[in-house]
């Protein structure tokens, strides 16, 4: 029985990393018929915010997800927040304390630092030396009579630790290169380095597929595992697999404080969840090397942490957004239009509500599905049909109109005028003759048109727009340009 686990901090907005770690997890439970584990590691009161976590359960409910246990939902292992289980961890650091697998250490801030200079001066590992690893209680006594406080040290035994990384293959790494480590704080609080494996301990998690950037921690949380064994808290240690960091601009780490890298900057620009998902599940993985768009569904069909490519994953935002735009295209389009709600309302809309014509939007959606590749350009694209007059910028205007535009413009309105306006292609012959009559190709013929009547040099299909916009609008704005 597969048990994976999406444990996020509620440090500020979800970025695309931990996005990606929560579709590796959900796609591989939902794989294997599995329970995904949706727990908030919200230990550290002076980062976390209640805010963050709501806003981290809207973002998972967004894209799509759905857990097993966790928030909002229950469980056998309840509760999923962190900051409700410390009585756990506080029980659980004691039986460590008493069993010796964990020691009190008195060192100060100053001490450990002082010794970690000195063994670097001298060319030696510069990790925590042991200094209070067998400390006698005489010693302990002494300590605390002059006032020093305690962190809990976990003892890391002397030997090599091996395993096998789902995505790295088999890994080992030297004792010298672990040494003893804090799992709780002088004031009593436990720290990630204990919690993080006391949790997936006793949610009995199976599977842990997380970011590179914590493969270093996997060695001592090996180690805790095989004390919580021994205590019997914990049944078996967990297969890790660490998935390849996500790198972005200039081929640095894509950080937390990127603006690239917040998941509510997709939002707000109107990505759609499947498409960002089906962007983010190719950073470290494919469905195969000729289909790069797909669904949820068959990804999950797919789906194998073992497939995962360890090396580093370049976030491209102009592939995610062309994988987005596929994704636009596959819609249905009453539920393109619909999705598309948002942006033609303030405060993103600059009409005036009543001037909203739903007809009208209901003509140029198939249109528009076409042509965007976010949501929210659909407002530039339509805003000609329903604002008084078109927004026009004077780089398209002076772009458009040219020496000759004047004579083609009017040559053009002439024409229009006694086009069919029941047909977009009769509106195509009459910019096509009027062209003719100046010696211009359709491109050419058209680009004054467009933006008299809607402001801009691009948008979408013009035929189609002039016919819904309709003929007395279209032709009292060829004639204000002209005027
Ligand atoms: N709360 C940790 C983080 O967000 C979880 C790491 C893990 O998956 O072990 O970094």
């Amino acid at each position: 029985n597969v048990r994976v686990r999406f444990c996020p901090s509620p440090t500020g907005n979800p970025h695309v990393g931990l996005v990606r770690t929560a579709l590796f997890n959900w796609a591989y439970a939902r794989h294997h018929g599995g329970t995904l584990v949706f727990r908030i590691e919200d230990t550290d009161a002076a980062r976390d915010s209640e805010e963050s976590y709501e806003q981290l359960l809207d973002s998972m409910r967004w894209l799509g997800f759905d857990w097993d246990e966790g928030p909002e939902v229950g469980g056998p292992h309840a509760p999923y927040r962190q900051s409700q289980r410390m009585d756990i961890y506080r029980d659980i650091a004691e039986k460590l304390l008493a069993g010796g697998y964990a020691y009190p250490c008195y060192c100060t801030t100053e001490e450990l630092d002082q010794r970690r200079e000195a063994a670097r001066a001298a060319g030696k590992p510069s990790g925590y030396d042991g200094h209070c690893r067998d400390l006698s209680a005489e010693q302990k006594q002494a300590y605390e009579a002059e006032g020093r406080s305690h962190i809990v040290r976990f003892r890391m035994p002397d030997e090599a630790t091996t395993f096998t990384d789902l995505v790295r293959g088999d890994i080992t790494v030297q004792a010298e290169n672990v040494t003893d480590y804090g799992i709780v704080r002088a004031n009593g609080a436990p720290l990630y380095t204990l919690v993080n494996p006391v949790d997936d301990a006793l949610m009995e998690i199976t599977h842990v597929l997380r970011g590179e950037d914590l493969l270093s921690s996997t060695p001592r949380q090996i180690a805790l595992y095989k004390a919580l064994i021994e205590l019997g808290v914990a049944k078996e240690i967990p297969a890790f697999g660490h998935l390849p960091y996500v790198m972005g601009e200039g081929n640095k780490k894509l950080s937390k404080r990127d603006p690239q890298a917040s998941l509510n900057v997709y939002r707000e620009r109107g990505f759609l969840p499947e498409g960002l998902l089906n962007y983010l599940s190719l950073l470290g993985w494919s469905l195969s090397a000729d289909q790069d768009i797909f669904t949820a569904d068959e990804m999950i069909a797919a789906f194998d942490v073992a497939d995962v490519n360890p090396n580093p994953a370049r976030f491209d935002l102009k592939k995610c957004e062309a994988i987005n735009a596929d994704h636009i295209r596959l819609l249905d389009v009453k539920d393109f239009a619909e999705r598309c709600a948002p942006w033609l309302k303030a405060p993103f809309a600059p009409w005036a509500p009543e001037s909203f014509d739903q007809d009208k939007w209901d003509a140029i959606a198939p249109h528009a599905q076409t042509r965007i590749k976010v949501l929210s350009e659909i407002t530039d694209n339509v805003d000609f049909l329903f604002l008084p007059e078109p927004v026009f910028d004077e780089a398209s205007w002076t772009k458009a109109m040219k020496e000759g535009s004047d004579a083609l413009l009017r040559t053009a309105r002439e024409k229009l005028a006694a086009a069919d306006w029941s047909s977009a292609e009769s509106l195509k012959e009459a910019v096509l003759a009027a062209g003719e009559a100046h010696g211009l190709k359709l491109g050419k013929a058209q680009a004054p048109v467009r933006v008299a009547v809607t402001g801009r040099t691009v948008g979408l299909p013009l035929f189609e727009s002039l016919e819904i916009l309709g003929k007395d609008v279209t032709l009292a704005r060829v004639d204000a340009a002209l005027a």
